[in-house]
């Protein structure tokens, strides 16, 4: 293919991912109002819209009555068009739901991860961990009753330090892996395109395309639960650092000299904030003969800390107290470098209710530098395993729904989503070899 014909096919897969969008966004929309809001030519945009309604992306919802003339055709989204995949990985479990163009989920499946391997080195394999993956997503798939053909993709989530641009796990702190290609080998067993991300940031991307961060040009996403985590986007951009990983605000520092993380570190924030610490200081206050209720309890959980001080167990009110201070001081560090217009806070550790998240209201209000933070309206939500399943999925739907100049993502082979809408390639860049086509 010439220059100029790249350029033109280029050229028509921009717009047609404009009036696409535009559908999903703000539809349903006559096709005037496409064309208006687009800025194309009422002749283009009738053209396109063929083409989108012939792929089954779009189709005609009705029309609506004026006071004059012919009354126009609604166009809409066909949320049923196209489906994907999302898998968030954790130790011991996984967790798999299929979803619609709408992130809507129309399928849910848990299975475990394979045991660790006894030994010396003891660590859960890759390709045990890929193999439980694929026959997972087979089963959620079929569950589901979607064909095959018509999945665009699958996300997975994965905790640590994600390359996404190449789908390589550089650093999982959970399962002990370092530069682990899981995307490739998934891809060539599943058939399909496989997006590796951070499970951190696709909650971000969740956020950005399907939930609270949608019409926000800056907000950040923390999590709270066995680790802590961020997502930035910024000037309307989802930001994932070089691409390499990036938002690692539980191994930032607090406390220099402090317990040693499962980083490595001392003293990091997830070591004095997380559910995993919470739980480690509950059971040490236990160890050293501290008078609380929680001695009774045969599982320390964060439930049983929240019960206990519902029941007015003054150690267990001081516990979660604190490990929501110290959340708070992570707060007020992301507040006094980026200002953002939303903070969402999410995870697991939220279920903790008040007796973490006031604690962690004041520490913020106490740590922010003067009027920075001031507007930042902050949003607490809890995110079970299907919101993060979930997540994943979005990495696979904001590629999809994103103009092919600013697709950026390599997914490993085959390429599913670069034959969409209707036969047009994501990108000119579509075969530079995996990861440096930015
Ligand atoms: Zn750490």
């Amino acid at each position: 293919m010439n220059e100029i014909s790249v350029d033109r096919y280029l050229g028509k897969a921009v717009n047609l991912s404009l009036v696409l969008n535009l559908v999903k966004s703000s539809g349903p929309l006559s096709r005037a109002e496409i064309a208006t809001r687009s800025g194309l030519s009422a002749a283009t945009v009738s053209n396109l819209s063929a083409e989108l309604i012939e792929s089954g992306f779009v189709h005609e919802t009705g029309v609506v009555e004026t006071s004059r003339g012919r009354p126009p055709v609604m166009l809409s989204l066909n949320s049923k068009a196209k489906y994907v995949v999302g898998v968030k990985v954790m130790p011991g479990s996984l967790v798999a739901v299929v979803t619609d163009l709408d992130a809507q989920v129309v399928s849910y499946q848990e299975s475990t991860t394979p045991d660790e391997v006894s030994g010396d080195n003891a660590e859960t394999l890759p390709a045990d961990v890929i193999g439980a993956v694929a026959r997972l997503v087979e089963s959620v798939v079929a569950r589901s009753g979607v064909n095959q053909a018509d999945l665009l993709g699958v996300g997975l989530g994965l905790a640590g330090i994600v390359d996404s641009t190449t789908g390589t796990c550089r650093y999982s702190p959970f399962f002990g892996w370092r530069n682990v290609d899981l995307a490739s080998p998934l891809a060539s067993q599943l058939g399909l395109d496989v997006y590796l991300e951070n499970d951190v940031n696709s909650l971000t991307i969740a956020e950005q395309w399907f939930g609270d961060g949608r019409g926000h040009d800056s907000f950040v996403v923390v999590t709270v639960g066995s680790g802590v985590g961020a997502g930035f986007v910024l000037n309307g951009q989802f930001y994932g650092g070089n691409g390499r990983g990036v938002g690692e605000l539980g191994h930032i520092t607090v406390m220099p000299g402090g317990p040693v993380c499962g980083c490595g570190k001392r003293g990091c924030l997830e070591v004095m904030a997380s559910d995993t610490a919470l739980i480690a200081a509950a059971t040490d206050a236990v160890a050293r003969g501290q008078l609380t209720t929680l001695s009774e309890s045969a599982e320390m959980t964060l439930q049983t800390l929240v019960t206990a001080a519902t029941d007015g167990d003054e150690v267990a009110r001081g516990l979660l107290a604190d490990s929501g201070r110290w959340l708070g001081v992570g707060l007020g560090m992301i507040v006094n470098l980026l200002n953002p217009e939303l903070l969402i806070v999410a995870g697991e550790g939220v279920e903790a209710g008040s007796w973490r998240l006031d604690p962690m209201r004041a520490a913020l209000e106490e740590n922010r530098f003067d009027s920075l933070g001031a507007g930042t309206r902050l949003v607490v939500e809890s995110a079970g395993d299907v919101t993060w399943a979930r997540g994943a999925a979005c990495v696979v739907l904001s590629e999809f729904f994103k103009s092919p100049l600013h697709r950026g993502r390599t997914a490993a082979v085959p390429a599913a989503i670069g034959a969409a809408p209707n036969g047009i390639p994501r990108t000119v860049r579509h075969n530079v070899k995996g990861g440096e086509s930015t």
